[in-house]
Parts: structure tokens; C-alpha cells; sequence
């Protein structure tokens, strides 16, 4: 740690480097301390199981409570959100066609927002001269809770919908935080009354009063309480998170989307303030919404990875993307895509063929088991044998 790094940073040499920050592309910046917050409440949500299996929660779950932890001498976080919120452009799926989480019709933010958080980095290393080992930054995949830690400077508030909400940009701000030595005075949160506050959770909806449309629009019924999500019944989770095989139970809700869920999000009224985002950090690939989906039924490997080299769909792999496209087409009730459905029922992988099985079935009626016949015959896994023999709902 330099010698430097304990300078605190305040009055207008903070908002000098907020102005810098922003000039970089970040649409908000605000400042907090590194101080433990959240764990008990990330504590009390894994013990509930709902985390599905995403173990690496479990693994950092004392680092995630506690800056300090992840960066030793951690004293302050600067919390960065990027707006992309397209305004009115067509960044939505066309009228009957798969859907897409509105994050994911850019190439991969993860890549995207990097270079900004390395010149955040130099900027804060010539404002208050600390070094490259002072500070360590992180999108969303690192062992540290950005919602929490952005509700804390202010950024905005936890809705009910567990999602950080911004009073001037809505639902649709990225975060990125840097943890940082540097000592910065920090922003005040948000002031208002969460009905929600009790002692094993944050406090959640604190500018919601009675609204409940987020909780009564989800199509899985994923909220277990206001501000708890049950991973294990959102459709972000089973489309992008899930490697394996989709609950039969939740595939009907799933609907038209294709690679995560917006519902939650679209239909808070605090998004009515959001305005079109600059989007400097980030890259657009809104020709994914234009996709067919008998085009993504036929996606070969080398053209899956043409289309989807650089955005997040990408680490969900051929074999996932094929998975949802499956459930999707046999949600959208359209006929012509049983062909295809028969072709992938035969497909190398069996996450696939399990997954197509059950489109078919949907699809076709009683000419289904004649249709999959010659897959059956050759078929060996047991939970794609599952698929055929499963009661139809
Ligand atoms: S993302 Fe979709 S499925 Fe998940 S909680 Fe929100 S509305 Fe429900
Ligand atoms: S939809 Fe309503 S309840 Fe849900 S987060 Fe937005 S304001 Fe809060």
C-alpha cells in the first residue's frame, strides 16, 4: 500500500474525480465506504437454498459481506453505473419471435466495460497518487455485492424485485465497483422508509410504497417474499445460469425468452424517468433481435460461434442456447418448427434431445411418437428416456 493511498478525498477534488469518471463513460458515480454490510442477509438467502447451484456463492460468501476481505485495507468502493436503456429504438424482439434480456443484445459487458474500469483506475492513481495495488475493480463477477454496496452510496434503492433501481435511469444501469485503499468521503444513500426492513434481510423497496407489480408479472412465480429472488424459479437463472435441464414445471412459464428475463424489470413505473443511455462502454448487437428462431433451431457450431463470438450468450455454449430454443419454440405454438425439433431430437447432446423431445410432444399431439420413433429407438441416456415417458402436462 502506498503512503499515499490513506490521503481521504473530499469536497471538489471528489467531484473532479466523479466529473472524470463520468467523462469516461460511467453514468453514475458514487462513493461509499468499505464497510462489512449484506451478509446476513446473503447468508440467510443461501441457507434457503436459493441460490440453485451456484456453489461459488457459496464459497465467498464471508468475502461478499466484507470489502475488506477482498481487498485488504479496502476503505472506500466507488460504484459505477453505465445506463443501457436504448430509449426507443428496436431493441426489443420482434413481435412473436424469441426473446432476449435487453443486456445481452450488446457484445459482453464484462469485455466492454474493462477498458473504462483500467482508465478509472488511472485516474484515481493521478487523483489522489495511489498505486495500481490500491485498488481493484469488478463487474459483476467478482466476490463482492454491488447492489448492496450501490444502495449504500446512493446509487439508487433494492426494489422489490431484488434489482438496484435508480431514480433517474430506472431499472437499466450495469454496475461496476472499484474497492479501493484511497479513503473517499462518501455519498449519502437514498432516504426513505423500506417496509421491508427487518433483521435477517437489507432493506428492500424503499421507494416502491405498494406497488407489487414486479412480484404478481413474474411468470415463474420466482419471489418467495418482496426483494428475495428464488434462483431456482427464475428464468435468468434457468437460461443463462443452468448447464442442465430445465424443470419441466417451469418450461411453459418461460414463454417467448430465449436468453433471460426482463419482466421484473420492464414493468417497474420507475423506469419511466429512464432516458437513453450514452452507452460509450458498450457495443450494440440489437441485429440479434432480429434472429429467427428457425434460424437459431439450424445454428451449426461454426455459425453459432460467428454470430455469438463477444456477447454474453456465448459462455452459455451451442448446446444451451439449442436447449432454450427448444422450450421457446414449443411455447410459441408454431408447427413449422417440428421438423427441426425431430432433426435436434437427434442431436449429439442429450441436453438438447431431452429438451427437443419435449417440444415435439408439445408440438405435434398424437403424431409424436411416431415422429420420434427412429430417435427413440437409438436413444440411451436416461433423462432424455425421462422426456418420452413423462406424463404431458
Ligand atoms: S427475471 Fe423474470 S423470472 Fe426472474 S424474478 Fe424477474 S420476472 Fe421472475
Ligand atoms: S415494480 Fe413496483 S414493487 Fe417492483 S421494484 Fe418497481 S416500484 Fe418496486
Amino acid at each position: 500500500m502506498s503512503g499515499a493511498a490513506g490521503t481521504g478525498l473530499a469536497g471538489g477534488r471528489r467531484e473532479e474525480l466523479r466529473r472524470g469518471l463520468e467523462a469516461l463513460g460511467f453514468d453514475v458515480v458514487r462513493f461509499t465506504s468499505a464497510a462489512p454490510g449484506g451478509g446476513d442477509s446473503l447468508r440467510a438467502w443461501l441457507d434457503a437454498g436459493r441460490h440453485a447451484d451456484m456453489a461459488w456463492m457459496e464459497r465467498t460468501v464471508e468475502k461478499r459481506g466484507a470489502p475488506g476481505l477482498v481487498l485488504a485495507g479496502a476503505r472506500s468502493v466507488i460504484v459505477l453505473g453505465v445506463n443501457y436503456w436504448p430509449g426507443k429504438l428496436a431493441a426489443d424482439s420482434r413481435n412473436g419471435g424469441p426473446r432476449w434480456a435487453r443486456y445481452a443484445l450488446h457484445e459482453d459487458y464484462h469485455d466492454t466495460l474493462k477498458p473504462g474500469l483500467v482508465a478509472a483506475g488511472k485516474l484515481l492513481e493521478r487523483t489522489v497518487a495511489c498505486t495500481s495495488d490500491d485498488y481493484r475493480y469488478y463487474t459483476d463477477t467478482g466476490p463482492v455485492m454491488e447492489r448492496g454496496l450501490a444502495a449504500r452510496a446512493g446509487l439508487g434503492f433494492r426494489g422489490k424485485n431484488a434489482m438496484l433501481i435508480s431514480r433517474e435511469h430506472g431499472n437499466w444501469l450495469l454496475l461496476s465497483v472499484i474497492l479501493t485503499r484511497c479513503e473517499i468521503e462518501p455519498d449519502a444513500p437514498l432516504r426513505g422508509d423500506s417496509p421491508l426492513r427487518h433483521a435477517s434481510h437489507e432493506p428492500a423497496g424503499l421507494l416502491c410504497g405498494k406497488c407489487t407489480r414486479c412480484l404478481t408479472a413474474c411468470p415463474t412465480a420466482a419471489f418467495p417474499e418482496p426483494g428475495i429472488v428464488d434462483a431456482r424459479r427464475c428464468i435468468s437463472y434457468q437460461t443463462i445460469e443452468n448447464k442442465g435441464v430445465i424443470p419441466r414445471e417451469l418450461r411453459a412459464g418461460i414463454g417467448a425468452r430465449l436468453f433471460g428475463c426482463d419482466v421484473c424489470l420492464e414493468v417497474c413505473p420507475w423506469n419511466r424517468f429512464a432516458q437513453e443511455g450514452r452507452r460509450l462502454l458498450l457495443a450494440t448487437r440489437h441485429d440479434l433481435a432480429d434472429l429467427e428462431l428457425a434460424e437459431i433451431l439450424a445454428l451449426t457450431p461454426e455459425r453459432f460461434a460467428e454470430v455469438f463470438r463477444r456477447t454474453p450468450v456465448k459462455r452459455l455454449k451451442l448446446a444451451g442456447l439449442l436447449r432454450n430454443a427448444c422450450v421457446v419454440a414449443a411455447n410459441l405454438g408454431d408447427a413449422a418448427h417440428v421438423p427441426a425439433l425431430v432433426r435436434l431430437a437427434g442431436h449429439a447432446s442429450p441436453l438438447v434431445r431431452a429438451h427437443a423431445v419435449w417440444a415435439v410432444r408439445r408440438l405435434a399431439g398424437v403424431q409424436a411418437a411416431a415422429l420420434l420413433e427412429p430417435a427413440r429407438a437409438a436413444e440411451t441416456d436416461p433423462q432424455v428416456l425421462a422426456e418420452y415417458d413423462a406424463a404431458q402436462a
